[in-house]
């Protein structure tokens, strides 16, 4: 399936504040949402917007990213405020309505907040002016001590895709956090060839840059995922928002 993904917001135009931040936490459970829908095979489109210096230009420049893709649906992902609890996901009509069911019944019982069930979202901006079906998740509220103390992105995240794809999926490990950080040069790497370095522990994933096979320079692997049969190696020197992952199997340990 083809999705498009979006956390609402921006740094510019901040979205709601208490407890927990809006933009952080929803750009949390955005790239997690991406990386697992990615790691099932899906094709995602990222159409959160971060330059937008006011909320409607926010809006219309999302609303511009989500209709440049044809998709089967829009993820918007925001948190909530003003005084309640839980979970609630809105929907635009009847289309969206059983993933926005089950969303909702996955979060609320992953991170133990209330349910608040599917509401009407047809007059919210972005799920009238996107072409494909939408739905617009509010994650939990910003502004409840309760929600703010079960929170937790990973975990929502994994609820938002379990419900989307309507099956249980396991994310992958993290290999013990006492092997890094270690040092390793490329290896294993025909001449000629290069060792890509991808945005995202999966051979399908963003590329980022390319290291050549003869390439001299020792790495530093700040962190390990297993995926399938693979390991796959963080380099020290990217951040969350720009990872660059390398599978260790092209490289050889040098220390
Ligand atoms: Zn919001």
């Amino acid at each position: 399936m083809k999705f498009n993904v979006h956390g609402g917001h921006n740094k510019i135009v901040q979205g709601a504040s208490k407890f927990l931040n809006e933009v952080t936490e929803d750009r949390k459970v955005k790239n997690e949402v991406i990386r697992l829908l990615k790691l099932q095979g899906h094709t995602v489109y990222d159409c959160t917007d971060d330059a937008g210096k006011t909320q409607n230009d926010n809006l219309k420049n999302i609303v511009k990213k989500c209709n440049a893709h044809s998709v089967d649906l829009d993820v918007s992902i925001h948190l909530n405020s003003g005084g309640g609890e839980g979970i609630e996901v809105y929907t635009y009509d009847n289309g969206t309505k059983a993933y926005a069911t089950r969303i909702c019944d996955k979060i609320s019982k992953s991170l133990d907040i209330k349910n608040r069930g599917v509401k009407n979202g047809k007059g919210l901006y972005v799920l009238k002016n996107t072409r494909a079906q939408a739905l617009l998740i509010e994650c939990c509220f910003v502004d409840s001590k309760k929600d703010s103390s079960r929170w937790n992105a990973e975990k929502c995240a994994k609820a938002i895709v379990e419900g989307i794809l309507n099956k249980s999926i396991s994310t992958p490990t993290v290999a013990p956090s006492n092997e890094v950080p270690y040092l390793v040069k490329v290896a294993n790497v025909s001449k000629g060839d290069t060792l890509n370095v991808r945005a995202e522990p999966s051979p399908n994933s963003r590329l980022v840059e390319k290291l050549k096979y003869n390439d001299p320079n020792k790495y530093t692997i700040v962190e390990t995922k297993k995926v399938g049969s693979q390991t796959w190696g963080l380099l020290k020197g990217y951040s969350t928002y720009r990872n660059g992952w390398i599978n260790l199997y092209y490289t050889k340990k040098v220390q």
